[in-house]
């Protein structure tokens, strides 16, 4: 019997221009690239953590990727073994095993632009390339009145999230759930507060998304919309049970995957039909590094087109 066997290469991506979020300025990511072979059958899948997501570190990843030495029924029984750690292994191991589905995926998917430094000009230039969502990342600095500006120029069918990442205290938050709860082109503000703040309790689901404080089910018990990185999310048939009874809102993220995990992002984006924009607005931030070969823009699709062997080699 063929148990299966895996390699795997570690790649660092450069931001052109330091992503600075409100946690922090990111300068780059380490990503692993996962290859897998069971009778025949080659699957990738991509380990890719973000800095401010309590997962596993790349390190971490790493370690174990080196100690089951290659073979693939030992590494899925260590990760096995313990079900809360190590949920972007998890979440790569299921992209290998869907694999033969996900490289077909040649799909459409509409996409929400993302703004880092959030101001008038960004947005028209943003609504100019055809995005009718836009992401606008806020900070305690950030001032109210930069996103009224925003507002009042906004064309009527366009709607805003807000994504704080965790960095407003309890009484800026309440400030600006009240400012969104009244704003109808406001569409949800992401984690306000910090993960496992307790002001969660207080501040109500209604438009009050999670990012960092979900990542996996088995998290919080949240009604508002829930952002999931299919890279973060760890296993994919769990996460796929748990959806099929869960009321409320889900927007797919990506989370700054290679060509690989975006691919695979996409498709488990597309598996749930969805009139909401996803946040795949992510192509064309890194130096020009030969990983990315998708599109970017108000539609995002798959590509079923690809020649993965020829894109692992020339990684390798
Ligand atoms: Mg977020």
């Amino acid at each position: 019997m063929n148990s299966g066997k895996y390699e795997f290469l570690r790649v660092r991506r450069r931001f052109r221009q330091p992503l600075v979020t409100a946690r922090g300025t990111v300068e780059s990511v380490d990503r692993i690239l996962l290859r897998t072979e069971t009778n025949g059958e080659i699957g990738y899948g991509e380990i890719s953590p973000w800095p401010t997501f309590p997962t596993e570190t790349i390190d971490q990843a790493r370690e174990i990727l080196r100690s089951a030495q290659g073979s693939l029924s030992h590494l899925t029984s260590i990760v096995a073994a313990d079900k809360n750690s190590f949920p972007c292994l998890r979440s790569a191991l299921s992209s290998c095993a869907a694999w033969s589905q996900i490289k077909t995926f040649a799909g459409k998917i509409k996409c929400a632009g993302l703004l880092t430094a959030p101001n008038v000009a960004g947005a028209q230039a943003k609504w100019g390339e055809g995005f009718t969502t836009l992401k606008l990342k806020i900070n305690a600095q950030t001032p109210l009145t930069e996103v009224e500006a925003i507002l009042s120029a906004a064309p009527s069918e366009a709607t805003l999230r807000l994504d704080a990442n965790g960095s407003l205290d309890l009484n800026a938050a309440r400030t600006w759930a009240d400012f969104v709860r009244g704003e109808k082109q406001i569409e949800f503000m992401e984690q306000p507060l910090a993960v496992g703040h307790a002001g969660y309790a207080s501040l109500g689901h209604n438009k009050i998304a999670l990012d960092e404080s979900f990542l996996a089910p088995g998290g919080m018990n949240w009604s508002g919309p829930i952002v999931v990185k299919p890279a973060l999310v760890g296993d994919w048939r769990e996460f796929r049970q748990w959806r099929a009874s869960h009321v409320g809102q889900i927007i797919y993220s990506s989370a700054f995957e290679t060509a690989i995990g975006r691919q695979a992002a996409l498709w488990f984006a597309a598996q749930e039909p969805s009139t909401l924009a996803q946040g795949f607005d992510t192509i064309g931030l890194f130096e020009n590094d030969a990983r990315d070969y998708h599109n970017s823009g108000p539609i995002v699709a798959g590509r079923s087109d690809l020649d993965w062997t020829k894109i692992w080699k020339e990684i390798s």
